[in-house]
C-alpha cells in the first residue's frame, strides 16, 4: 500500500498505481466529476496518471488556477488539432495556457486566418471535443521526439526539442494530433463545452524580430456555456470602464496630435487623481521603511554603457541628446537603477 497525504494532513492508504481521479472518486463522486488536475509532491499532474509511491497531493477544480491551467492547456491542443484539420500542412510553435485562456503560435505558410474564420474554428473544436478524445501521455526519448517532428516537417518543434535537456520528453496525443508538452491535461476533451476564439495577432518566433512572424490565435474555453456568457458580459462591462473612454468622459486627460500621440495631457481632475495616487503610494512606501530619493530624467550615455542597458536597449531608446560644446551625449533614463547605484 502507499500513503497519500491530503492538504488537511489526513492520510489515506491505496494500492500503488492509484490515480488522482480515483482518489477524488473515493472522497466523493461529485468531486470526481469536477476534478481537473492534481498536484503530486509539488508537481502538477494529469488526474489519470498512476501514483506509485507515497505522496502529498492536492486536487484542483475549475475554481483553482491549476484546474483552469490544465483545462486551457488541453484547449490549446484542441485548437491546434482543429486548425490542422482545417488547414492541413500548417506548422506549430508554442501553445501555452495564459491568465485568461490560451494561445497557439502557428506558421500558416501561404494561408491566413482572420476574424471571419473564428466561427469555423470554434465549430471544429466543439465537434472534436464532443468526440471525447483522450489526451494520451507518452514518454519518448529525445531522438524519438526529433525523429517524429523531423518527419512531420515541423522545424519549430524540432528547435524546441533540441533545446531541451536530455531525459524524458513527453508527448500528448488526442485523436490523431500529437503535441510536445509537459502537461498536465484533462483526461479527455469532453469537459470543453464552450469555446471562443478571441483574437488573432502576429508574433515573432521566440519573440525575436529577426525570425519568422507566426500567427497567434487566442482563445478561451469553459466547462459550461453559462460561464462563457458571463465572461463575455464581463468583457463588455470592462469595455465600458476602459481608461481611454473614462479618461475622456470624466475629463481626466486629453491628447493633442500636435503634442504627440500617446502623450497624455492631464487636466485638473486627472491631476487631482494622480496626486491622490502618488500620496497613497508614498504613504505606503514610508510605512514599509523606504526613503525617497530623486534623480535627473537624463544621464550620460556612458552611465548606461556601464550599467549594460545601452548594449541591450540602446538601439530601441530615444537617440542621445548631444551637447555640441563638450561633445557629451545624454540619454533619457530608461530606468532609475543606474542613478541609484551611483548614489
Ligand atoms: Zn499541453
Amino acid at each position: 500500500m502507499i500513503q497519500i497525504t491530503l492538504p488537511d494532513n489526513s492520510k489515506k492508504e491505496y494500492n500503488p498505481g492509484i490515480t488522482g481521479y480515483e482518489i477524488a472518486k473515493d472522497i466523493s463522486p461529485r468531486l470526481a466529476k469536477e476534478v481537473l488536475s492534481i498536484t503530486v509532491n509539488e508537481q502538477l499532474w494529469d488526474i489519470n496518471r498512476p501514483i506509485k509511491e507515497d505522496a502529498s497531493i492536492k486536487l484542483h477544480k475549475w475554481e483553482d488556477e491549476e484546474g483552469k491551467h490544465a483545462f486551457w492547456h488541453s484547449s490549446a491542443h484542441l485548437l491546434a488539432e482543429a486548425v490542422e484539420k482545417l488547414y492541413p500542412g500548417v506548422k506549430f510553435g508554442i501553445g501555452p495556457a495564459i491568465e485568461q485562456g490560451f494561445y497557439y503560435d502557428i506558421d500558416l505558410g501561404e494561408k491566413t486566418i482572420t476574424d471571419a474564420d473564428f466561427k469555423k474554428i470554434e465549430d471544429k473544436m466543439l465537434e472534436l471535443a464532443r468526440q471525447k478524445e483522450e489526451y494520451k501521455r507518452s514518454e519518448v526519448s529525445k531522438d524519438e521526439a526529433l525523429k517524429f517532428y523531423s518527419e512531420k516537417g515541423d522545424e519549430y518543434k524540432v528547435e524546441l526539442i533540441n533545446d531541451l535537456e536530455d531525459g524524458t520528453i513527453t508527448f500528448y496525443k488526442q485523436g490523431d494530433f500529437t503535441d510536445l508538452c509537459r502537461g498536465p491535461h484533462l483526461p479527455d476533451t469532453s469537459p470543453i463545452k464552450a469555446i471562443k476564439i478571441t483574437s488573432v495577432a502576429g508574433a515573432y518566433w521566440r519573440g525575436d524580430e529577426n525570425r519568422k512572424q507566426l500567427t497567434r490565435l487566442y482563445g478561451i474555453t469553459f466547462p459550461k456555456k453559462k460561464l462563457l456568457d458571463e465572461h463575455l458580459e464581463m468583457l463588455e462591462e470592462a469595455k465600458k470602464r476602459d481608461h481611454r473612454k473614462l479618461g475622456k468622459e470624466l475629463e481626466l486627460f486629453t491628447f493633442s496630435q500636435r503634442v504627440g500621440q500617446g502623450l497624455p495631457l492631464w487636466l485638473p481632475k486627472g491631476a487631482q487623481l494622480r496626486e491622490r495616487l502618488e500620496n497613497f503610494l508614498k504613504a505606503v512606501q514610508k510605512e514599509y521603511g523606504y526613503d525617497q530619493v530623486i534623480s535627473p530624467h537624463i544621464g550620460q550615455k556612458d552611465l548606461y554603457v556601464t550599467s549594460g542597458h545601452y548594449a541591450k536597449y540602446g538601439k530601441d531608446s530615444f537617440q542621445p541628446i548631444h551637447t555640441p560644446e563638450e561633445g557629451e551625449e545624454y540619454l533619457l533614463k530608461p530606468m532609475n537603477c543606474p542613478h541609484h547605484c551611483e548614489m
